[in-house]
């Protein structure tokens, strides 16, 4: 074969490889979870360059970005080289590229002689770079303005870009685009999540404030009533300091209790991601009985823990799981009260579901739901309540869903509504 034959038959091997490529990259992209898009661009990065026998990648991102400036988020880059510059430096470096990208436009120089005259400055950066050849094509989502930009370099020899390699470039930073808005639109409904999550428990906590009015004026009326004892012991002669010293144990004793229920209250209004951690259910649903018992007496309710021993430690988020619960007791209170029970309860009980999981119950001896609500209670804003919000349900299920567990309302049964939910165990899998 001639030199001119080999050149051929070595690029038509390399097209083919690069498109069975192209398919694999295509498949894996289709369902790669939002929190593993960053490791399958650089996985993708690093293969594409090795099978084009490129010497680097750089995916830049203005997402964001004040001043729309590049940030150098996703490098495979194995020769090194001096530091790729920094947002407020790209301009400077690169103006030529720069004004190209943002604009749309896609570049190929083939040898860096392919630059115009304008690109001076472009062209002193690349050669202190070492690129000898570079494509940077802009990143798009469905038609709108660039978010970003994907290049390609080679350092150790010039390569010429040809037509189809060029178009099949574009298709992988067309995947890559549509990956990171995939990324963005999970990260942005996790933020709406919180927030909402939050504005839910500043609305319960509303429901709540007789419990804690009602806990906080335990610790207070007894410090009064001492503070008071102690007026009257001084009152003599010679007071009797060993009573006085009683008398402020119990006061420091009581301030701790008081300051005890305002850190609870911050704890639980305060706006925050999901933070897992190993919780003793038992306890956080005596915690939360004990925290509406108040609330519930005043309305002539009464709520009952039914926990068995034994029941596993859970992972979850502490403060998101009594809100949960707090959500599903008041629904169950807010139903008896709007038909008069004779035995008014809200029970909640818990049992180890499977091999990981624990499954946690609340039932309540109210109407229970009515049939044609049954499919709707889920939706957001779905309320049958004159001052409901219609969040409490569809804010419960996607808080148990964050942690992998499942929220849902029981069988119709003879009497009340009952709402499971599911959690997972501390106990990894696979291990006893
Ligand atoms: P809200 O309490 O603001 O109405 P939710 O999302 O918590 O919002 O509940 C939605 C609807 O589901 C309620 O308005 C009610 O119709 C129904 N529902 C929820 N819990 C119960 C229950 N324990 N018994 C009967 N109906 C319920």
């Amino acid at each position: 074969m001639s030199s001119r034959e080999d050149n051929l038959q070595s690029e038509f091997d390399e097209h083919l490889r690069f498109e069975a490529l192209l398919i694999d990259l295509s498949a894996r992209f289709v369902n790669v979870p939002a929190d593993q898009v960053d490791s399958e661009i650089e996985d993708a990065q690093r293969r594409i360059c090795e099978c084009l026998r490129l010497d680097s990648s750089l995916l830049w991102q203005w997402r964001n970005m004040p001043l729309e400036r590049f940030r150098l988020t996703h490098m495979h880059r194995p020769l090194g080289g001096p530091p790729a510059p920094g947002p407020t430096e790209v301009q400077a470096t690169f103006p030529w590229a720069y004004e190209q990208l943002l604009a749309g436009r896609m570049y190929v120089n083939s040898s860096l002689d392919d630059l115009p005259p304008e690109a001076a400055c472009d062209l002193a950066s690349f050669r202190r770079h070492g690129v000898k050849s570079n494509v940077g094509i802009p990143l798009t989502v469905g038609g709108g303005p660039p978010v970003g930009a994907l290049t390609f370099n080679t350092m150790r020899a010039q390569r010429t870009w040809t037509e189809p390699i060029v178009q099949r470039l574009q298709l992988v930073a067309q995947i890559f685009a549509n990956a990171l808005a995939r990324k963005y639109a999970a990260a942005d409904a996790r933020l709406h999540l919180r927030e909402l999550a939050h504005l839910n428990r500043v609305a319960t906590m509303g429901v709540l404030a007789t419990s804690f009015a009602h806990e906080l004026n335990q610790p207070l009326g007894a410090i009064l009533r001492n503070a008071e004892a102690a007026e009257l012991l001084l009152q003599d002669a010679a007071p009797d300091l060993q009573e006085l010293r009683a008398i402020v144990a119990d006061i420091k004793r009581d301030d701790e209790r008081a300051s005890g229920v305002i850190d609870r209250l911050r704890a639980l209004l305060r706006q925050r991601s999901i933070e897992l951690e190993l919780v003793d259910l038992v306890r956080l649903v005596t915690d939360v009985v004990s925290l509406a018992h108040s609330a519930a007496a005043a309305r002539g309710i009464r709520i009952e823990g039914d926990m068995p021993a034994g029941i596993p430690t859970v992972r979850c988020d502490r403060v998101h799981v009594q809100q949960v619960l707090l959500n599903l007791i008041t629904n169950g209170m807010d139903a008896i009260d709007e038909a008069a029970s004779d035995d008014p309860r809200v029970i909640i009980r818990a049992r180890p579901a499977g091999h990981h999981q624990v499954e946690v119950s609340v039932s309540d001896t109210g109407p229970g739901i009515a049939p044609e609500a049954l499919p709707k209670v889920f939706d957001p804003f779905f309320t049958t309540k004159a001052s409901g919000m219609g969040m409490g349900l569809a804010i419960s299920r996607s808080l148990i869903e964050a942690h992998g567990g499942r929220l849902w309302a029981g069988e119709r049964v003879a009497r009340g509504a009952t709402f499971h939910f599911t959690l997972p165990i501390s106990t990894p899998k696979g291990s006893a």
